[in-house]
């Protein structure tokens, strides 16, 4: 066992492509690991990923220890949980980070219990620092950082007398880098000794349905939040959208009242965007929300209170009517275009 700052990843894969959660944590514990002295590794369970995974090296990580075995083609909790206890045992990396998908959430608990470490679920930033308590000071710990109590107040959480510290991070949380494909990745291939205990479930099926909405990777989302949830403001949120070929977004409050489907949410429970242009027609702009888009590049509030919060995160704010303000930013699109 090589005690050392290594910072690694838990990759997932999605239909034979490495996904893009795992690229961004490879991008956050390059940042990590250049603090710590360390270098960025991955975990890699699966099979058939030999020209996936080089690309893994274009965004910072220099060395993945791969788990090739065909009972891995598809995910299941056991065999996966088992590899990754298995390899950090061997290779004592000082930080292991999840993507707190279905997947990262379902491992990454099993392995915090059985090497009986920290884990710190949906952290919104990570940073290295020291912490003190008492009269004593650890150094360069993993600083976890995320909402706390409904999103109340913001709590660093550490763990410093376990290793190795571990977080979930969302998706679209952490920024994706720009790959360099000259930067190459040593794949080291790693021998878990399985039983058939472990391949207890199998997966007889798998049905995909296709997602409708990708606020993910859209560069224009019109967003409607209470203040705009009523089926005409709401149409001409949709129609704004649909000129400006953006997707429609909206707070959690207009889920939870059934008027749009869970995907369309942006924020801390719903999806983290990084959009060109968002623009947030009747939304407060509680923390909650702003968790999900205060990333984005240029912002545009319309509401008609002028103290919303919203207006101390926007680039231009609009006070007024949400139904005249969008009535004449369609008109202005339609007679632009
Ligand atoms: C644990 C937790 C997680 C949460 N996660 C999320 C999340 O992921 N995403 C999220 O969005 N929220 C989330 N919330 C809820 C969050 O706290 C807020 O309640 C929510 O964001 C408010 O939504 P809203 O701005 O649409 O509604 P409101 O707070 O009701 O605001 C409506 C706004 O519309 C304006 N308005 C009303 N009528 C008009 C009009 N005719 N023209 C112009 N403006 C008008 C009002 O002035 C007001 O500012 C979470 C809360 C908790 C506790």
């Amino acid at each position: 066992m090589d005690s050392n700052n290594n910072v690694m990843v838990f990759i997932e894969v999605r239909h034979g492509r490495i996904a893009e959660v795992s690229l961004e944590l490879i991008s956050a514990a390059a940042g990590l690991a250049a603090e710590l002295g360390g270098q960025v590794e991955a975990i890699a369970p699966g099979h058939r990923l030999e020209e996936e995974l080089p690309r893994l090296g274009h965004y910072g990580c220099r060395r993945v220890y791969y788990i090739n075995d065909p009972r891995l083609t598809h995910f299941t909790s056991i065999p996966c949980a088992r590899a990754v206890i298995e390899t950090i045992r061997r290779h004592d990396p000082a930080v292991v980070l999840f993507g707190a998908t279905t997947r990262g959430r379902d491992v990454a608990p099993r392995v915090a219990s059985a090497l009986k470490c920290g884990l710190t679920a949906d952290c919104t930033d990570l940073k290295i620092g020291d912490h003190t308590i008492k009269d004593r000071t650890y150094e360069n710990v993993l600083l976890q950082i995320r909402p706390a109590f409904g999103g109340n107040i913001v709590a660093t959480i550490v763990s410093p007398e376990s290793r190795p510290s571990m977080a979930t991070v969302r998706e679209g949380v952490m920024k994706m880098g720009t790959p360099d494909p000259g930067r190459e990745v040593e794949i080291i291939p790693e021998s878990i000794p399985f039983s058939d205990d472990d391949f207890i479930s199998e997966i007889i099926e798998i049905v995909r349905e296709e997602k409708q909405v990708n606020l993910k990777s859209a560069q224009i989302i019109v967003s409607a939040g209470m203040g705009a949830s009523d089926p005409e403001a709401l149409g001409l949120a949709r129609e704004l959208a649909r000129i400006l070929g953006g997707e429609l977004g909206c707070s959690r409050p207009v889920v939870d009242a059934g008027i749009l489907d869970k995907e369309h949410q942006v924020g801390q429970t719903g999806v983290t965007v990084r959009p060109n242009l968002y623009i947030a027609c009747g939304i407060s702009g509680q923390i909650q929300h702003r968790a999900g888009m205060s990333e984005a590049k240029r912002i545009i509030a319309i509401n008609r209170d002028p103290h919303a919060p919203i207006f101390a995160l926007a680039h231009y704010g609009i006070v007024g009517d949400v139904k005249d303000v969008l009535n004449k930013m369609i008109k202005a699109y339609k007679t632009k275009a």
